[in-house]
């Protein structure tokens, strides 16, 4: 018999009742350090005291009005990343997906009342995750996420991630824009080689297109700047960010320049809950506590803190582990052995990590994670190393 919540998951068998910064207590009351946060969400960690203020006070004073209206506290939060960022203007969503579906729509509609609307495919690349939505597992086209659910949405064609060539070779006159994330997560925290986001902007300005970036991952000071395209020196003309953002609570977002933005006008687009106050007054402590030079500074020396011990990790069990990648705080072990068994006996030492591809253990911790804790993490995963190596 079909169990009442729609079996679309395979569940580790864990059942969490309350949370504390980095750690997590059981249905069993047993604690458990988390290194995931909830795939890289609870970017201040669980229960973050100004983060229950805000949701306490916001909840008392308005939940919802609805898009019919003027929002304040969407218009607080859109300023300010206007202010922090290369955009001039935000659609709010309540997921990645929906930031996605805004990005791709925005895309089109640039074009369509241009000289050229014939522009409408977008390209994206191998091992890249944008979504669930039809038109996210259209983009990215693999089997793996399209297979049952067809006819596909038309206009979309893939490139090599990091082969500027393969980009180049299916630019072609009906090419609206290139959707890339800056460091692909599912896909086994692959960074953009040296250059290649770089590439991608030349590429993009000179055949007129739109420079697309997923940063729902990597974005809100995951990798030690607000955005990790800072680090590249370039600026797309559309960004999605999400995850982070709500630090727990559903928010999205689609950041765009104004030139990017000129088709989506009144009646376009739109979402009953989408920037509502309670996500927007959470949006903004968020992206106000993040934002702050100290914080993201602090973020690089835990993640230096971090990357050093695993490198000793792996060096000492060579069988399980073979590499340590990624960028501050979105950590990828590449495993030797699968990678379940590596985060399955993690759960067995308490410590939550998430599986990805290319058989990778992610790693992305609330960026508040103290020094003791990372201590304590580390002596976790060598404990649970050492059981797979037992296993063996
Ligand atoms: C998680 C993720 C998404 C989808 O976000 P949802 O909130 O699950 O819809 C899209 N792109 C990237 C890079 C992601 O990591």
């Amino acid at each position: 018999m079909i169990s009442p919540v729609l079996p679309a998951y395979a569940r580790a068998p864990l059942s969490f009742v309350e949370g504390q910064g980095s750690w997590l207590t059981e249905e069993s009351g047993e604690r458990y350090l988390d290194l995931g946060a909830g795939i890289a969400v609870n970017a201040l960690g669980h229960a973050h005291p100004a983060l229950v203020k805000v949701v306490e006070e916001q909840a008392r004073r308005l939940w919802h009005t609805s898009n019919l209206y003027r929002v304040p506290k969407q218009e607080e939060l859109a300023q300010k990343l206007v202010d922090l960022t290369f955009a001039d203007t935000v659609f709010f969503g309540n997921s990645g997906t929906e930031a996605m579906e805004c990005a791709i729509k925005m895309a089109r509609i640039y074009f369509a009342g241009s000289d050229t609307p014939e522009r409408h495919r977008l390209i994206t690349f191998d091992g890249s995750f944008h979504g669930r939505t039809i038109a996210a597992i259209s983009a990215v086209g693999t089997e793996k996420l399209t297979k049952g659910f067809g006819p596909m949405l038309p206009g979309f064609d893939q490139a090599s991630f990091g082969d500027i060539a393969s980009v180049e070779a299916v630019v072609g006159p009906e090419t609206a824009g290139v959707i890339v994330e800056p460091i692909q997560g599912e896909g086994g925290i692959r960074s953009a080689p040296e250059g290649f986001l770089r590439d991608l902007r030349e590429l993009c300005d000179r055949h007129g297109i739109l420079l697309i970036m997923d940063e729902i991952q990597t974005g809100v000071a995951r990798t030690g700047k607000l955005f990790a395209h800072e680090w590249s020196g370039v600026t797309p003309d559309i960004m999605t960010v999400a995850k982070g953002i709500g630090g727990g609570f559903p928010l999205g977002a689609c950041l765009a320049t104004e030139d990017a933005a000129r088709g989506m006008t009144a009646g376009t687009h739109g979402s009953t809950y989408g920037g509502n106050p309670m996500a927007c007054a959470v949006g903004s402590a968020v992206i106000d506590t993040v934002s702050n030079p100290e914080f993201l500074a602090e973020v690089s020396r835990t993640a230096g803190r971090f990357r050093q011990g695993l490198e000793a990790l792996v060096a000492s069990h060579p069988d399980v582990f073979e590499s340590v990648r990624g960028e501050g705080l979105m950590i990828g072990v590449v495993c030797r052995a699968p990678n379940m068994d590596v985060v399955n006996a993690g759960y067995g030492e308490h410590v939550l990590t998430v599986p990805a591809g290319e058989n990778v253990m992610r790693i992305l911790p609330p960026l508040n994670i103290t020094a003791d804790e990372v201590d304590e993490a580390l002596t976790r995963l060598d404990k649970a190393a050492t059981a797979v190596e037992t296993a063996a």
